[in-house]
């Protein structure tokens, strides 16, 4: 039997043994959710709404306790954590509208009627980083379900607790067994049957772009549907006409929140270059502010990293002698702490400035004109979000039709509501997710011909 000692990232200390999932149990548990789809997908969609709502009622009477969870296994603040368990809420509410409104369309043709259904897929295999265990499990989850779709749900290896809890709220709520099951397990055993197992008949994936490539590639044999959520390198675009000292203070948030875990993490800063020392100054002084403790605490903005491995990975990023231009706080301690790390490339051919470090470290790089912004912007194989700052309106819409990415925010560093839709161009993604056509991912389109003649 294997199992994992998940780690609390604040304190290095073993927290709890779980099993991990072999491919026997796996397969069992595919097969039970294959079996589940076949009544699931019958629930009148009135009902299916009103289990959607109740599994939307115990999570929130549970938001607490789920944020807890959240603070020992993964190292996030307080305050983050409980967004997540509310985002859960939200989205199954959001999603919990649409089993009623799974309309399809009436086609004018001759000699008859033509008629086109969104029918449900089967059983969806979700896989889970574990950067937003909760979010990122509820966008899949929500929508899957509200089409008529059983789930099988693997949590990252590392951060399982907040998963498990859902899938036993779920229960509570009413939600028919086999319906929504999660399989804590490895990568490499779980993950790999969903892509594998012909009765999983869609992958939705979020994690990095090396195992994204890998999944996309096994979905191929079975022509599994498929949809990926992969890293980030996303540009913070400052310009001179900006509220400097606004953008400045907002721009450590936009990077450091969830330790830099973050896919949306605005990772390269673009400052315009009669700005650019104003900007530092003012930048500078947010972060050496940013509260990087305990995230138990009420008043933390950064927490730990995830794990001790991850530490270094992030270490490698910053070696002796790289540019850096200041440096936040981290306390002392046994946990898996790093210091917000700001870099000023004058090579932008740095690893640290190409690649996604998943962790508090940015760069600042400065630029001519709008033209340079965009150009240095889209310099990426990425293209998952990103950030404006102007108060030139014509401009602001210029530059955000001009940056290759899914999701900008002008004068402002958010990238996630759940009824806007969420994804990335290039090697950022494939598909949406959240928004009002999630369901389209979760439901193929039949179309059906009456002949009225016969
Ligand atoms: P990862 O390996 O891509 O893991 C994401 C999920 O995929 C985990 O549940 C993982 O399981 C699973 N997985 C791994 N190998 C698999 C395989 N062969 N088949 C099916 N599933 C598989 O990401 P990571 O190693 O945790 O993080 C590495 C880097 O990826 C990060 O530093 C960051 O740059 C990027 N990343 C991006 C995001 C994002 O939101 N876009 C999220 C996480 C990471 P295990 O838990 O067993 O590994
Ligand atoms: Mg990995």
């Amino acid at each position: 039997m294997t199992t994992y000692t998940i780690i609390n990232p604040t304190t290095a200390k073993p927290v709890q043994e779980i099993h991990l999932a072999d491919i026997f149990e796996t397969d069992v548990i595919i097969e039970k959710a294959a079996r589940a789809f076949a009544s699931w997908r019958l629930v009148a969609p009135g009902d299916r709404a009103k289990l959607l709502r109740k599994f939307a009622a115990v999570v929130e009477a549970h938001t607490e306790e789920l944020a807890q969870l959240e603070v020992l296994n993964s190292g996030h603040t307080i305050g983050n954590a409980r967004w997540e368990a509310g985002n859960v809420v939200n989205v199954l509410n959001y999603y919990s509208a649409s089993p009623e409104r799974l309309f399809g369309r009436q086609i004018p043709v001759p000699n008859g009627i033509d008629i086109t259904f969104k029918e449900p897929l089967g059983v969806i295999g979700i896989i889970v980083p574990w950067n937003f265990p909760m979010p990122i499990a509820g966008w899949g989850f929500g929508p899957a379900l509200a089409a008529g779709n059983t789930v099988v749900l693997k949590p990252a290896e590392v951060t399982p607790l907040t998963a498990i809890r859902l899938a036993e709220l779920a229960l509570e709520a009413g939600i028919p067994e086999g319906v929504f099951n999660v399989i804590p397990g490895k990568g490499s055993v779980v993950g790999e049957r969903f892509v594998t197992h012909p009765a999983v008949r869609k992958i939705v994936f979020t994690g990095s772009t090396t195992v994204g490539k890998h999944i996309m590639q096994g979905c191929a044999n079975q022509v599994k549907r498929l949809t990926l959520e992969l890293g980030g390198k996303s540009a913070n675009i400052i310009f001179d006409d900006a509220d400097i000292e606004k953008a400045a203070a907002n721009a450590p948030g936009a990077v450091f929140d969830n330790a830099g875990q973050d896919c949306c993490a605005r990772s390269r800063i673009l400052v315009q270059k009669n700005v650019y020392e104003k900007f530092m100054e003012h930048f500078e002084v947010a972060v050496k502010a940013f509260r990087v403790e305990d995230p138990a605490n009420e008043s933390a903005e950064m927490g730990p990293l995830i794990t001790a491995a991850h530490l270094a990975r992030v270490q490698e990023y910053v070696p002796s002698g790289a540019p850096i231009a200041f440096q936040g706080t981290k306390p002392e301690g046994d946990g898996f702490w790093f210091a917000p790390t700001v870099l000023a490339h004058t090579n932008l051919e740095d690893r640290a400035y190409r690649e996604e470090i998943f962790g508090p470290v940015v760069s600042v790089v400065p630029f001519t004109d709008e033209d340079d912004a965009i150009r240095i912007a889209n310099d990426s194989e990425f293209g998952l979000s990103g950030s404006i700052w102007s108060r030139d309106i014509g401009r602001a819409v210029r530059v955000s039709r001009g940056v290759e990415a899914g999701n900008l925010s002008v004068n402002s560093n958010s990238s996630v509501r759940y009824w806007t839709p969420f994804g990335g161009y290039k090697q950022s993604g494939l598909g949406r997710e959240l928004g009002p056509d999630a369901l389209d991912a979760f439901t193929e389109t039949k179309n059906v011909f009456f002949d009225t003649q016969n």
